[in-house]
């Protein structure tokens, strides 16, 4: 077989710098578009044997149905969530794989970064100083030292992050639909979260379940006062009652490295533009709304992981006709993944 082609969609040129030097030997032909893969794109990759794509790129059940029309046989997702791939029809036509971990102490590092920023306000320190004024007025911050704070989601980024706090003399609790036993983590129910927690952060993959589990009547459950962290997934939060909550001043401060319509804005420049999103405008326009790019994966390790594990998945799935990163929603079920049977997801 000659070279694997692979159609690299949404392609940064940090991404091109990591996978380059991945493939210094040149075992693949990478073609790089800077553009998403959606319906109107796939034609692009006509003759490639993969598909790899970030999480913005929408793989619905068209865009299955002409990957597999055109004989593309992978699709390598180079990022840990897959709520963005219709996986269940995707089942018997096209195989998917993923990077479970590149780096969770990048996002568990950026959600603790975004938070103490908020919190002390570094982000209009850092404003008021250029502009060399030096006042103090309305920077009032407060310790972590003795503040609880409730982690949704305790894998391996919600861990990271949990001993980072536990570092800061936080008191810890936790939400899991599968909970760690032997962890030695305090688990207690999400209401009991909602209700407890001065810092709230959300580090659970984006279900159908979960979608929007922050919303008007788990707000309310809230401390008045309490900060919420994303850095999972942005449907995970009703934006719209987010923006509710800050102006009732129920939630003191939000810190978002991601947000459920991101798809059309992130990764782009609109800096000489009108955002049509008036909800994020909204959110952006508010002194105690941090904003970053889904940026949280964004350190070199992370890159590098990234693509030594995508490259490494794609020769796996060609050589052996299984990866061990697969997904499939059968895998999802618990005692149902056909890899464990046949080796081999269908
Ligand atoms: P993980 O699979 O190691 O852990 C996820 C945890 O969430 C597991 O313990 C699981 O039991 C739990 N969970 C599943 N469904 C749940 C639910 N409905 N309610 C509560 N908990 C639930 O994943 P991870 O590597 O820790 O990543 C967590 C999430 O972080 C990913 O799903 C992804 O969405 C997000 N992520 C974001 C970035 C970024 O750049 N912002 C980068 C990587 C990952």
């Amino acid at each position: 077989m000659g070279r694997l082609k692979i159609a690299f969609f949404d392609a940064k040129e940090y991404d091109r710098s990591s996978f380059e030097k991945a493939n210094s030997d040149g075992r693949f032909d990478i073609r790089y578009y800077e553009t998403r893969l959606t319906e109107d794109t796939c034609r692009l990759a006509e003759g490639c044997d993969v598909v790899c794509v970030f999480v913005n790129d929408d793989i619905n059940r068209n865009v299955i149905d002409k990957l597999a029309d055109m004989k593309v046989r992978l699709i390598a997702l180079r990022c840990a969530g897959y709520n963005n791939v219709d996986v269940e029809y995707a089942y018997g036509k096209i195989h998917v794989v993923r990077v479970p971990a590149y780096s969770p102490y990048a996002v568990a590092e950026h959600a603790i970064a975004l938070l103490l920023t908020s919190i002390r306000r570094i982000h209009k320190a850092y404003i008021r100083t250029k502009d060399f004024n030096f006042s103090l007025n309305g920077m009032t911050g407060f310790d972590l030292h003795g503040k609880t704070v409730g982690v949704v989601g305790t894998g391996k980024i919600g861990r990271i992050f949990i001993d980072i706090c536990k570092g800061f003399g936080m008191h810890v609790i936790a939400y899991d639909k599968f909970p760690a036993e032997g962890s030695g983590i305090e688990y207690v129910s999400l209401d009991e979260l909602w209700e407890r927690s001065d810092i709230i952060s959300l580090h659970c993959p984006l279900t159908d379940e979960n979608r929007h589990m922050v919303n008007e009547e788990s707000i309310a459950k809230m401390k008045k006062g309490v900060v919420l962290i994303n850095t999972s997934r942005g449907a995970l939060i009703d934006a719209e009652a987010l923006v509710e909550g800050i102006k009732l001043r129920k939630v003191g401060a939000a810190c978002l490295d991601v947000y459920e319509e991101e798809s059309n804005v992130f990764f782009h420049d609109y800096s000489n533009h009108i955002v049509d999103d008036d909800t994020l405008a909204r959110l952006i326009s508010m002194p105690n709304v941090i904003v970053t790019s889904h940026q949280a994966f964004l350190t070199s390790e992370a890159l590098s992981n990234i693509a030594d594990t995508t490259l490494t998945n794609v020769e796996e799935y060609f050589a052996q006709g299984n990866c061990k990163n697969e997904v499939c929603y059968k895998c999802a079920c618990v005692n149902k993944c056909p890899q464990d049977h046949s080796k081999k997801c269908f």
